[in-house]
């Protein structure tokens, strides 16, 4: 009887055991009500962001593009492309060719690194002006004089197509006397100073609204462009005459939200855990972007490990040892949390994958670590299902519609490398917004096509929007 009694204490533990991290995974659980209730709240800051009066404080910014149609396949022409702020910082030759629509493209990756992501402005403006000069060297292309057009993957505020001066850094930027500069002129100064070549730059573009108008270029029904990958994004085609800060009420414009702003005024701090907080603290932009904090791939790594961290400390995972790698920032990459959910991967390779991150675990705790990782990815594609559902709503609307069909240009990593959330994300708009049909094309290379794109248009047309 006494053997009797210990079983029953360890059984009673173990139950006690998973009965705490059943309630830490219930944090990241939503209710269909709160999802309708963020849902709620990111239509009203989308309109609050469109809003002259609102405008300013609003925390959805809704920066005009000034991209005000899509390429209609007459484009054509030899461009370079940069691409900065997603996960690779790339430089392009793009060459665009009429009536077959057909594109061609080289590019080569560089490093940023991290002293210079986190220098002084100067300092990334000359590695970038560097990366284009060896760029034009490996393809024999010196001295060519091509128009550029430039992915720039941050929040600009532009008053024109070409112009584009930054709000403020996110994800892992952070070079100082950039804020409220043009970046257009950043680049051309920097260009000047190396005195080698000259660039016409004709584009600044937000990577959403490259991916749109590469979608766009064939399914006119896109008008939605969304990056889930390191950030987390939507661009859509708005009404003029709802644009406020824009003159002229005569067709589109393209807008790029900058949604993952959200939050940031507290609207969704009731769904927020401490774990989201603990990210946020460990950012390089504390209270800012915290809807992204929650939804893309820098940050969710971090989510789990704040957990893991916690449930260590509790005693449940890891016999209770917080290692040194448990404590460094950043090791759980958008890669590693895709395998990890992969639903193929028996859990011994879980284990795996946890000892190459330097994590020693039992098989139980690689069956919790999934869990985490599942609650955390699971949450972050319902809550960008439920703003993507704001958005596809009030196009309907606005339309006037009973039933809308509308196509969404996608990019990103955990879009595209993550087994199931793009599923969920999809599931989400469906039950969020019944009465849209909203079908998602993937983006072959966004970024630099359609830089290339909007750079061809505007080469056309300058200034792009008749109004
Ligand atoms: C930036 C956006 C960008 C998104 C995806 C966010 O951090 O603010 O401008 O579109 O990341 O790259
Ligand atoms: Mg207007």
């Amino acid at each position: 009887t006494k053997g009797a009694a210990m079983v029953t204490a360890v059984a009673s533990r173990v139950q006690a055991q998973r009965k705490r991290i059943d309630q830490v995974l219930a944090l990241f659980q939503l209710t269909r009500e709160q999802l309708v209730g963020v849902q709620g709240k990111m239509r009203a800051e989308l309109e609050y962001g469109l809003k002259r009066q609102t405008h300013p404080l609003a925390t959805v910014k809704m920066l005009p593009t000034y991209v005000c149609g899509m390429p209609d396949g007459t484009e054509k022409g030899k461009f370079l492309a940069l691409d900065l702020g997603g996960t690779n910082f790339r430089v392009l030759l793009v060459k665009i060719r009429s009536g077959r629509r057909s594109v061609r493209m080289y590019n080569k990756i560089f490093a940023i690194p991290l002293e210079i992501m986190q220098g002084t402005g100067e300092e990334l403006f000359d590695h970038i002006v560097q990366c284009i000069a060896d760029f034009l060297d490996y393809m024999g292309l010196k001295g060519a004089q091509l128009p550029l057009g430039f992915t720039f993957s941050f929040p600009c505020r532009q008053t024109s197509i070409d112009k584009g001066t930054l709000v403020g850094w996110t994800k892992g930027f952070k070079a100082t006397d950039c804020e409220g500069e043009d970046v257009v002129d950043m680049l051309r100064e920097a260009i000047k100073r190396r005195n080698e070549f000259d660039l016409d730059i004709v584009a600044v573009v937000n990577d959403t609204v490259g991916t749109l108008m590469t979608c766009g270029y064939e399914d006119p029904n896109c008008e939605i462009g969304l990056i889930a990958g390191t950030g987390s994004n939507l661009c859509y085609m708005e009404e003029m005459r709802n644009i406020e800060l824009v003159e002229g009420d005569e067709g589109k414009m393209c807008i790029n939200t900058e949604w993952g702003g959200f939050g940031d005024n507290g609207c969704i701090d009731d769904i927020r855990t401490q774990y989201d907080t603990e990210v946020d603290e460990g950012s390089l932009n504390p209270g800012k972007q915290r809807y992204e904090k929650m939804t893309s791939g820098m940050y969710l790594g971090e989510i789990v490990r704040q957990i893991l961290i916690d449930l260590t400390k509790q005693g449940l995972l890891f016999r209770g040892q917080i290692s040194e790698r448990l404590r460094t920032r950043g090791i759980f990459e958008t890669k590693f949390l895709s395998q990890i959910e992969s639903d193929r991967l028996a859990l011994l390779q879980v284990r795996r994958i946890l000892q190459q991150l330097g994590l020693d675990s039992t098989c139980e705790d690689s069956i919790v670590v999934k869990e985490v990782c599942g609650a955390v990815s699971r949450r972050a594609a319902q809550l960008c299902g439920a703003g993507l559902a704001a958005v596809v709503e009030k196009r309907r609307e606005d339309q006037g519609l009973e039933h809308l069909r509308i196509t969404v240009g996608v990019d990103g990593t955990l879009y595209k490398l993550h087994p199931h959330f793009s599923r969920i994300l999809q599931e989400t708009v469906k039950e969020l917004a019944p009465r849209c049909d909203v079908a998602f094309v993937l983006s072959e290379d966004g970024s630099g096509k359609g830089a290339a794109l909007i750079t061809a248009v505007a080469k056309r047309f300058h200034p792009p929007c008749n109004e």
